[in-house]
Parts: C-alpha cells; structure tokens; sequence
C-alpha cells in the first residue's frame, strides 16, 4: 500500500510518526506524500488543547467524499486523541477503519491487514506499556537530525494537563540502549539528536542505580561523529546543578535550555500543580545565565488559567522582561476534559484571554527581537539545514542556540558547518553572510 501519515502536535508525536513510517516501510509498503492517492491514511493526533482536536476531527471528516470513491481505502487514527476517545472517536468518525492508542502504534502494521479483511473497525488502546519504548525502525523525514525518546510519560500531573492521562507514567529507556540507538544513527547520517522526554530532568529514576540525565548526556557526548546534542523538556522544579554544569562543559551539547514556565504568579502557580514559585523560576534563570551568559532560553506560557486576574497576568508579563526568553510557545488556556483544572471551569472570558495573549506576545516579541538584534556584527558557527523556508533560494543554517540563519550560498554548503556574519536580525530569525 501506499501511506501517507497527518501529524499533529509535539516533538514526541512528530517521532512516533517516524517510527510508525519505519515500521509500514519494513513491511513493504511505500510513503507517499501525496494524501489522495494513498491506500492508507494515518492520523497521528495531539489532544493537549481543544484546537488541536478540533483540527483532526475537521482534517479526517474531510476525507469521508475521498472514502465514498475509493471504498478500500483505510483510515487509522493513532496518538493522543485515539488513546482519551477510545470507541468513542468511532462514534464521531464512523468511516474511521483503525484507532489505536498511544502506546499500540508497534502493531500499527498488523491492525492495518485486519482491517483489510474486516467488516467492523479495528480498536487496540492499551492503557499502558508493558515493555519499555524499544527502537522500533524509524523512517526519518531529515537525514541530519533525529528525535530520541529518552523518558515517555510523565509523573507531574499539572492540574490543566491531559498528557499524563494520554501517555501514562514515565519509563525511562537504558542509558547502553539510548547510547546505541545514536551510534546506529550517526552511522547513517546523523550528525545532531534530540533528546526527548516530557521532564527530561526526571530522567533514570525507574532505571536500576537511577542514572541522571547529565550523565545520560556526558555518554552521549562520547558518540564519535556526533556533532550535536539538543533536549527538551525541562522542568524547572528538576533541573539539576549537574545539567546546568553538562550544557556549560559537554561541548557536544548546545547552549540552548528550554525551560517552560507557564505563569508568573506564584499563585497560579500553585493551582496549576507546578511546584515552583515565581522567585524559585527567576532564581533558577540567573544560574542558568551567570554559568552561560550565552545560552538561548525559551519557554511556554498559558494565558487565560480558570482563576486567573488581572494581577496575576501582569507577574506572567514581569516574568518575561524578566528572564528574557529568546522565544516563547504562548498558548490559550482551554480546558482538557478528566483533568482537574477542568471542574474549576472556564472562568476567564474568552476576550479578556485573547486580550491578554497579545498583550503577552507583543512583549515576548520585543525582547526575542531585541535579542537578536545584539547579535548583529557577530560570527557565529552554524549547520546547514538547506534551502530555505522562504522559498527565495537562500538557504537556512541553525545555531548551536537554535535560531534560524537565512543567507546566499552554494547547494554544496548543505549539510556543513559555516561561519556566519549576522548582519540583520528579525523577530524569529536572522540575515547574515558566509565568511571564512
Ligand atoms: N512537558 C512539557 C509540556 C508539554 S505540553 C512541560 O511540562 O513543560 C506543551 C505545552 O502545552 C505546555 O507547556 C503548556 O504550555 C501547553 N498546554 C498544556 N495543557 C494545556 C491546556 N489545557 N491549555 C492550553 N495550553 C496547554
Ligand atoms: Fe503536562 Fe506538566 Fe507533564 Fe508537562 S510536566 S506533560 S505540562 S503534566
């Protein structure tokens, strides 16, 4: 068959598509990137807030009139949705062939042929793993970069948060494991992970001797012809004095720490289940620059929580002149059902959470372009990823702090290091030249 996979939502989503793509491939079927002449269709679903469900219901009703000509066509709806909705998303979507949960996608290829000779849907959500995440082959869309799952789950039950109760409880894969999977990597191509984990920071303690994330990272720093070490997310409340001191000393880890904050007041906070302080956050970041002045940071916020105030939106917004993220994920709070933050109720008004959205980016946008600005007239060592998303020929290269350079350059350049002198900078990326 020919498929094509629809992705929604984070890195860890982005990654089991991968796996699953690996896994149709080895048995024998071919991606296309062509949605309407593929045989099999794949949602991979995010649930984490409402637009995002929203879309996949909009996206896999759209291809009921493509069923309607082509009958033998299968649609699997796979990840996060599938795995809350169950039989239920069946309801929704009665021409939905395949639902399987979060943890199921390993048979993907198998639900697929009994759904082939089936007259009734095929339904496999677990509700846990019964063995840890193994390395299921992966079919990569970019040949230099590649997620590594280091830690599924998550143990912290934010109040507003549905992933714990979509991705179960953390397991971490072996330190050897992990070590070897990026060998194979770099092996065929790899020249920069990213490590991925919900609270990367938590890393180990399922495993036996409770092996730290910074020494996961000081084993893999040791990968010969590995180039580059991303990993995301932090957790405030766990980041050790032994990972900040690894992104200073590994030289194979980037100097970029994404470290979500989602509110600035100490009181929101704690609604939230975070179990950090606004000072405990700001204290955190000033180690963080005094050990590397040079570092990216970047974070995610929420506006709009159920008993959020004026008052405490204004701490989120000192926050952020605050700790002067070089990029902000800003999101609108909206109500996940199951969770606790949900029997609060969806108190803010919706104007006065739009209100506060682009209050808040308009400030995060300053300062990101501010940043960025104090870069100009500087060199700065960057990858070459390719052609450029602008689609004016230039070509893109990442920083080790993982922001965008566009510039003018050979096809040859692709896939190589360069030196660039920055001499523009924007909101989101910056403008330079190649120098020697
Ligand atoms: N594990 C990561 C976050 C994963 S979810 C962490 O702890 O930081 C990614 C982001 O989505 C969160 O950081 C949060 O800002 C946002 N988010 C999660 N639940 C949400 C909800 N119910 N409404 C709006 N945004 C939400
Ligand atoms: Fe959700 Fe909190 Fe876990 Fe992040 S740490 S995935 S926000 S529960």
């Amino acid at each position: 068959m020919n498929f094509h996979i629809v992705t929604f939502g984070c890195q860890m989503n982005k990654h089991d598509s991968e796996r699953m793509a690996g896994l149709l491939a080895r048995n024998g079927h071919t991606w296309t990137d062509d949605m309407d002449e593929a045989d099999l269709v794949v949602f991979n679903t995010c649930t984490v807030r409402q637009h995002a469900e929203d879309r996949l219901i909009g996206n896999v009703a759209g291809l009921k009139r493509l069923k309607a000509v082509r009958p033998e066509m299968i649609i699997a709806v796979g990840g996060c949705v599938a795995q809350k909705e169950k039989e239920r998303l069946l309801e929704k979507l009665p021409h939905v062939d395949v639902v399987f949960g979060t943890h199921n996608y390993v048979n993907l290829p198998q639900l697929v042929e009994r759904a082939q000779v089936s007259t009734k849907p095929v339904c496999e959500v677990l509700d846990a793993l019964d063995l840890p995440p193994n390395g299921a082959p992966s079919l990569r869309e970019e040949k230099h970069h590649a997620w590594v799952p280091i830690v599924v789950g998550c143990n912290n039950f934010c109040t507003y948060c549905v992933v714990p109760h979509v991705r179960g409880r953390e397991v971490s894969r072996p330190v050897e494991d992990l070590k070897n999977e990026v060998e194979k990597l770099v092996a065929d191509g790899v020249v920069e992970v990213t490590l991925l984990g919900q609270n990367v920071n938590s890393y180990g303690r399922d495993l036996y001797g409770k092996p730290q994330f910074a020494r996961l990272m000081s084993e893999i720093n040791e990968v010969n012809g590995l180039e580059r070490i991303r990993f995301t997310t932090s957790h405030p409340k766990d980041l050790s004095e032994e990972t900040i001191q690894a992104l200073a000393e590994l030289e194979k880890v980037c100097e970029h720490l994404h470290l979500p904050v989602q509110a600035g007041s100490t009181r929101v906070l704690a609604g939230m289940n975070r179990r950090y302080a606004k000072e405990d956050y700001l204290r955190i970041v000033e180690k963080v620059y005094a050990t590397l002045p040079e570092i990216a940071l970047t974070t995610d916020i929420m506006v709009g929580f159920p008993d959020e105030t004026e008052e405490d939106f204004k701490e989120t917004l000192d926050v952020v002149e605050r700790a002067r993220f070089d990029y902000a994920f800003t999101f609108i709070y909206s109500p996940r059902e199951g969770t606790p933050a949900a029997k609060m109720g969806d108190l803010v008004p919706h104007e006065v959470k739009a209100d506060r959205f682009e209050r808040l980016l308009k400030v995060q946008n300053r300062i990101s372009l501010e940043k960025n600005a104090a870069l100009v007239g500087r060199v700065i060592q960057a990858f070459v990823e390719g052609p450029s998303k602008r689609g004016n020929g230039t070509l893109t290269a990442r920083t080790r702090t993982n922001k965008v350079i566009n510039f003018s350059g050979g096809k040859e350049l692709i896939h190589g290091m360069v030196n660039i002198l920055i001499e523009e900078a924007r909101t989101h990326f910056l403008m330079g030249r190649v120098v020697r």
